[in-house]
């Protein structure tokens, strides 16, 4: 009657702040918005979820994408978003996200991927999947999510949980988890004293009786390749490929998900434009 995941994310929102030079507000909305992207990824059996949070505050906007099989890349607008703790002494990723929409793109390789989209609640990122989970997919969800930021920017923790109520659980069932809601622990509390996803997962339901399905490793992981730039290079079309040649000589892209770099050079360029001639 309930469904629930658990994630240590650590050392994958890590891996993203350096690879994007995050500031700690933006490593916090990424890796919540990661750890979250990885569950909805989990969920499906093949194909990959998009997940989008479109908000008007500094940070820009988040962008990940994550796969059933563990993988997830991401985004932000702005890495370099630099606001004083809050009132709360937390990072505060509500006011970087600001308000707006949080959309989520499930593509399992059918004709039509499945689209679902909420306003944002809080921007603090559990808050608006919780209510993205209850409303879009009418799914009842609790989601607790935290990153904790080292003096130095390093990831001290990241991770989070999702508990759902599944269709046909009972009243009782219902009432024990809104009983146990209010006290559950922050997800970093028990990340810091070392539990693992499992023993997370053992504490938040310890008044239910908990079988582990199924573990997965969790990893930073693009998609990108020079074949699939090379792709988008053709895509610009023949006149903007001839300019490029003429102008520059030479072209690097950058993929925006992982920050890979790519480079062109005049010869391979060339053989580009002449591929789209042919
Ligand atoms: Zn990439």
């Amino acid at each position: 009657m309930i469904r629930a995941f658990a994630l240590q994310t650590t050392r994958l929102t890590d891996e993203a702040r350096r690879r994007h030079d995050l500031y700690p507000v933006a490593s916090a909305a990424l890796g919540r918005t990661m750890t979250v992207s990885l569950v909805l990824g989990a969920m499906i059996k093949s194909g990959s979820v998009t997940v989008q949070v479109q908000g008007d505050g500094s940070l820009k906007g988040v962008l990940t994408s994550a796969d059933s099989e563990g993988n997830v890349r991401g985004y932000v607008g702005n890495p370099y978003v630099d606001l004083p703790l809050n009132a709360k002494g937390k990072l505060p990723v509500g006011e970087a996200v600001g308000e707006g929409m949080l959309h989520v793109i499930r593509d399992m390789g059918l004709k039509e991927p499945y689209r679902g989209s909420v306003p944002l609640s809080s921007g603090e990122i559990g808050d608006d999947f919780a209510y993205y989970f209850t409303a879009s997919e009418q799914t009842p969800s609790i989601v607790g999510v935290g990153v904790l930021v080292n003096p130095d920017r390093s990831i001290q923790v990241a991770g989070g949980y999702v508990i759902q109520l599944l269709p046909g659980a009972s009243d009782e069932i219902i009432t024990q988890l809104e009983q146990r809601t209010p006290l559950l622990p922050p997800v970093t509390t028990l990340l810091c004293k070392g539990k693992s996803p499992e023993e997370i997962l053992h504490h938040l339901l310890a008044d239910f009786n908990v079988e582990i399905k199924t573990k997965m490793p969790v990893h930073f992981a693009c998609l990108c390749t020079k074949e699939r730039l090379e792709q988008s290079l053709i895509a610009i079309g023949e006149e903007e490929l001839q300019t490029l040649i003429t102008e520059d000589e030479q072209a690097e892209l950058v993929c925006h998900f992982c920050e890979e770099h790519y480079f062109f050079s005049k010869v391979e360029l060339e053989e580009l434009l002449h591929t789209l001639k042919e």
